[in-house]
């Protein structure tokens, strides 16, 4: 069997992006946007509705972050899990929270549409999955709160599990009702494509290397020219610590490796099941996620992240996680025996202490961020353009207010290392556990 590929972007964008040239020399615009996937595109789409001049400046080419790598749930969770919301910041604050991601999803099923491109989007929702008796009661619980709250989840018992067919691992689960699944590089060049068509002035092969934003206009410099702009959009999210520096005590960066498989045939279908395709997430601590693809394979992921000391982006080329993902693969869909994984790829996402997005602006006024989506940013991070945009142009947005809070400032290294070394342990530990039972078939 040939050596899984190892993609240092993603397989959704392999065959690359013509590029935008490169900045060169002094230019101006009313508002300068560094970074170019959601949350910069989709700001940028929403400020030239006003009327407004937009420079992207993007480092690699628009898509090249998580917004072209990812795994493509196009789903409503925020905050870790929705219990664990409430928890945290009460009933009243999680349903607020729910509600937005609900909204967020639709915002981008709304743009998906006006887009008009067909980037695969299915709108199954999404299944977190039971695997373990263990799993069952935060997820009943958890249901059941969720749904008297009003937010859209529906529980499905073994029964129900088995009726839809579902792979033979699931043995109950929650099926967020809203959101589906889609191909990420798809959507993110329809939405680069847009913001040109519109427009937007998108400089590729443009690292930020230094900004001045102590006085206005703010200048914003790469190796080979600057932009000076009234207002300037942070939309790098998981990359701002490394790459900007900025944003240290607030986001870091963790890695995480998404894999796919060779595409199944109609036979190797029917032995899975899954007839209504719904994506899955397992109720790990550090989830599982598994989808199908519109060509026929099932790609999947997470669950072991890697947190690089100094919030530097680690490598990607993992051959032990890549072992071990073709091993739980084997024991997830056993129903699979002559199912090779094909290639591995991955990417960074942006984590913040509480699992909530971060929104806001400099004491100024002039320097705004949307980032920290906690691997939940196909909606949020696209449904930060007119959030961000509002805040541009010096609107009020309830969205906004939503998330100020006061939030505990991560710790320096090396005690953030060791802090999060701690918390990743102690949830393998528990996953372990659930893992092992499972793997002795004693539950
Ligand atoms: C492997 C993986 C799987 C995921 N799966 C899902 C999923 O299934 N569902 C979901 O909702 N979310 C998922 N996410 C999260 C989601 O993809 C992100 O939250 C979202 O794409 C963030 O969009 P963004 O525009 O804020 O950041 P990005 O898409 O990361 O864009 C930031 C851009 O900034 C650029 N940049 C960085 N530094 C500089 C600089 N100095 N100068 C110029 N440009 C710079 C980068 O090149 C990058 O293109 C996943 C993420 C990853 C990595």
């Amino acid at each position: 069997m040939a050596a899984p590929e190892f993609f240092e972007s993603s397989p959704w964008i392999a065959g690359g992006v013509e590029r935008q040239p490169a900045l060169a020399g002094a230019k101006n615009a009313d508002v300068v946007i560094i970074g170019g996937g959601f949350t910069g595109l989709s700001t940028a789409l929403k400020l030239r509705e006003e009327g407004v001049d937009v420079a992207i400046l993007e480092r690699d080419h628009c898509g090249f972050g998580a917004s072209g790598r990812n795994a493509g749930h196009l789903t409503p969770t925020i905050g870790k899990d929705f219990p664990t919301l409430v928890k945290y910041v009460g009933k009243d604050r999680a349903v607020e929270y729910a509600r937005f991601a609900d909204r967020a999803v639709h915002y981008t099923e709304a743009m998906i549409a006006k887009l008009g491109v067909d980037c695969e989007y299915v709108p199954t929702g999404n299944i977190i999955t039971g695997l373990h008796p263990r799993h069952r009661k935060p997820l009943a619980d958890g249901a059941e709160l969720a749904a008297k709250l009003g937010v859209k989840v529906a529980f499905l018992d073994e029964a129900e599990v088995r009726r839809r067919g579902l792979p033979s691992h699931v043995r109950f689960g929650v099926h967020e009702l809203a959101g589906g699944h889609l191909h990420p590089g798809k959507y993110v060049l329809a939405l680069r494509q847009a913001a040109l068509d519109a427009g937007v002035r998108i400089y590729e092969d443009s690292a930020v290397t230094r900004i001045e934003d102590a006085a206005s206009p703010i200048v914003v410099h790469t190796d080979k020219g600057s932009v000076t702009a009234e207002k300037l959009v942070l939309a790098t999210n998981a990359y701002t610590p490394t790459t900007l520096g900025r944003m240290r005590s607030k986001v870091f960066p963790v890695r995480v490796t998404l894999f796919r498989t060779a595409p199944l045939t109609e036979a190797q279908w029917n032995r899975v099941g899954w007839q209504g395709r719904e994506p899955l997430y397992t109720a790990h601590e550090a989830m599982e996620n598994y989808r199908s693809q519109a060509d026929g394979r099932i790609s999947g992921g997470s669950k072991w992240v890697q947190y690089g000391y100094g919030s530097t982006l680690t490598t990607g080329h993992l051959p032990e996680v890549f072992a071990d993902w073709r091993r739980l693969f084997a024991r997830r869909f056993p129903e699979l025996p002559d199912v090779p994984i094909e290639s591995f790829w991955g990417g960074w996402i942006g984590l913040t202490l509480d699992f909530l997005p971060l929104h806001g602006a400099n004491a100024r006024g002039t320097v705004f961020h949307g980032l920290g989506y906690n691997g939940h940013g196909i909606a949020q991070a696209t449904y930060a353009g007119p959030m961000l945009a509002d805040q541009v142009l010096g609107r009020p947005n309830a969205e906004v207010d939503l998330f100020r809070r006061r939030l505990f400032p991560l710790p320096p290294e090396p005690l953030r290392w060791l802090v999060l070394k701690g918390i990743t342990s102690m949830l393998d530990r528990i996953d372990n556990r659930v893992d092992a039972d499972l793997a002795r078939g004693t539950v």
